[in-house]
């Protein structure tokens, strides 16, 4: 029988970057992966949305060049190569992952193909081999949810209803996508096709869309999609699916959606299965853990999106890490206050921290700065002057309790708010901090001067 110090179910960015940290750490250390390594977020999540996504600008400014003093005689000319578009998807999701293989063989952790179906807590068994391990960690990931609604299944079988996964690799373009829900993966894959020419109907239960997120941003994202043709319907209560339709009641109306694929994108469930035996306490959104990621059982550990927490790669990434840490005799803990969320959405959307209204409904005495793009030189120069940085400040001391942002690069920017508040930072650092000229980031600059009441390139 095998003897190891850590196991760790599940190679996502969870489980790989636990396994490969573990054994830098000096544990004798395997990971045990039932599909492909890498999990959703490079198989069928981060990477590939982001690959569709960037062919879908390139088209989206081919379409648009004569903004830019470029004439296009022939639009009708250009055309989307779906194979080629989908084959360079695959070509990056290959090269990550095999470069997660050589990272895993060459720091030393064996890896298992298979299911791992744990026996107890120190014993998994993967295609009839027993593992046995000190310690476990569970990173088995989420999948997509699918709720109970009349119809729903058969639409699945005919192939009308699809999740996130069979929309990333489409054999032709949708010429009307409906999508069931709002949040981020919903919002991206309406992004998606509607830059290539795909009709998009949003069907959203509540008020608005990307409810989680600042009110102004979300507001100020449901302007820029209704903008570019994407129809959002909100207050829809869904009643059944019938093949390619989906009949939902909206304000007391029955009414009746009909496209050619049904994106259903409401939530993620955690994968229990495997994991019976081991008397888990869990809720749900998966297994609970506390910040140093221990679940109810000793020596068993729960990472990324099996936890619940924040279903985000780097949460995933960065947990596995504090739960290796602390296997090894380190005390690590989780900041869970600081955690970036990136909406890749033309433009982006990027947070982290408080919005304006949790500030204040914590009781905080709070100063908000908000700079928008628009005043921006190189907004200006390339041609993406839709969005705002805004940030929410303590009055007393300035201190940064969230950066909110949308801009054409705001997932890179949020680092300059992440960075600042992991430190501690204020308005008056993020101020004095010389930002390079002309770039996007001196809009977080601004918002900090114009937070302290002495804006630079804008009027009080
Ligand atoms: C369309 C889409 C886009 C996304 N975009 C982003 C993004 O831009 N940025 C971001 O931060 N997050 C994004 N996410 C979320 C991100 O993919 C997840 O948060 C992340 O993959 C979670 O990592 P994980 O390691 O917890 O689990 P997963 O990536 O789900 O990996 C879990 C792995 O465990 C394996 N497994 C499950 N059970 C067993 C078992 N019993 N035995 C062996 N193996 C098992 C599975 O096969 C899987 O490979 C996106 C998700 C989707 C669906």
């Amino acid at each position: 029988m095998k003897q190891y110090d850590i196991l760790v179910l599940g190679a996502g960015p969870g489980g790989y970057v636990a396994a490969i940290k573990a054994a830098q750490m000096g544990a004798k250390t395997a990971v045990v992966e039932a599909g492909e390594l890498g999990g959703v977020c490079l198989n069928v999540g981060c990477i590939p949305t982001k690959t569709l996504l960037k062919s879908a600008k390139v088209y989206e400014s081919i379409m648009n060049a004569e903004k830019y003093g470029i004439d296009i005689k022939d639009k009708n000319s250009v055309a989307i190569n779906l194979d080629a578009m989908v084959k360079r998807k695959n070509q990056a999701v290959r090269r990550l992952t095999s470069g997660v293989k050589m990272l895993l063989e060459k720091n030393g952790v064996d890896i298992y193909k298979g299911f791992g179906e744990v026996v107890d807590k120190n014993t998994i068994k993967v295609n009839d081999e027993i593992l046995n391990t000190k310690n476990l960690i569970i990173a088995t990931g989420s999948s997509p949810m699918i709720p109970d609604i009349e119809g729903i299944k058969e639409s699945f079988e005919q192939g009308y209803a699809v999740t996130s996964t069979e929309v990333l690799d489409p054999k032709e373009l949708p010429e009307h996508l409906i999508v069931v829900g709002a949040g981020t993966i919903s919002i991206e894959f309406a992004t998606l096709y509607n830059a290539l020419g795909s009709k998009v109907t949003i069907l959203q239960r509540s008020p608005r869309i990307l409810s989680g997120i600042d009110k102004d941003l979300s507001e100020a994202m449901a302007k820029v999609l209704t903008k570019k043709g994407v129809k959002i319907i909100y207050g829809v209560k869904h009643k059944k699916f019938e093949g390619n339709k989906i009949i939902v009641e909206v304000n007391g109306e029955e009414k009746t959606f009909e496209g050619d694929k049904i994106l259903v994108s409401l939530g993620r469930t955690p994968n229990l299965k495997g994991l019976e035996k081991l008397n888990l306490e869990t809720d749900r959104k998966g297994i609970i853990t506390d910040e140093r990621l221990r679940t109810n059982i000793e020596g068993v550990y729960a990472i990324g999106d099996i936890n619940g927490k924040h279903l985000l790669a780097h949460v995933a990434s960065a947990e596995g890490i504090i739960a290796v840490e602390n296997i090894m005799g380190k005390d690590s803990k989780m900041s869970y206050d600081r955690i970036p969320s990136c909406i890749y959405s033309f433009p982006e959307i990027a947070t982290v921290g408080m919005t304006e209204d949790e500030a204040r409904e914590k009781g905080y005495d709070i100063i908000v700065g908000t700079f928008p793009l628009s005043a921006n030189g190189k907004a200006l120069a390339e041609g993406d002057r839709d969005g705002f940085v805004k940030i929410v400040a303590n009055k007393e001391y300035g201190e940064i309790l969230g950066v909110h942002m949308m801009a054409s690069t705001a997932t890179d920017m949020i680092a300059e708010g992440v960075m600042t508040m992991e430190l501690e930072g204020t308005l008056e650092d993020i101020a004095r901090g010389i930002h390079p000229h002309p770039t996007l980031s001196e809009t977080v600059m601004e918002a900090a001067h114009l937070a302290l009441g002495s804006p630079i390139h804008t009027l009080k």
